[in-house]
């Protein structure tokens, strides 16, 4: 990938695209530590620096905005009118990159598990985190 920016722009804008710790990366860091789990947050020394680690369980989790990382059928996402084509390219990009960093990951023996941000909204939220609960419980 050719990358146009110089490091300072670049960092702008990823902060701007991926901010960290968002309330619902919150939500599940709460209530994971609420439940015991030793986490790590924003780990950068695993590829694509996942938003939870929970090395107990090797396990690492996203929680991706339903926007930026394209999430298919959600009607969080939906894609601007105007520079239609652009934002397709941006979001397909990062699915792109989010699949490969998952293959990585998975490679150097971590278990992926991706919470979109809309499965954390109030009337879904309980539901989401009892199976996230289940999943790491399974894993022992
Ligand atoms: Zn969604």
């Amino acid at each position: 990938m050719v990358d146009v920016h110089n490091k300072a722009t670049r960092s702008f804008n990823m902060s701007r695209i991926k901010a960290t710790n968002t309330k619902p990366e919150l939500t599940v860091q709460d209530f994971l530590r609420g439940k015991g789990y030793r986490i790590k947050t924003n780990d950068s020394s695993l590829p694509g620096t996942p938003d939870i680690v929970v090395s107990s369980q090797q396990t690492v989790i996203f929680v991706n905005g339903c926007y930026w990382h394209g999430h298919n059928g959600c009607r969080y996402f939906t894609v601007p009118s105007t520079r239609k084509e652009w934002w397709l390219n941006k979001i397909l990009t990062t699915k792109k990159n989010d699949r490969r960093r998952h293959r990585e990951l998975r490679k150097l023996g971590w278990r992926v598990i991706v919470i979109w941000e809309c499965r954390l909204k109030a009337q879904a939220r309980a539901q989401t985190l009892s199976r996230l609960t289940n999943l790491l419980g399974r894993y022992l």
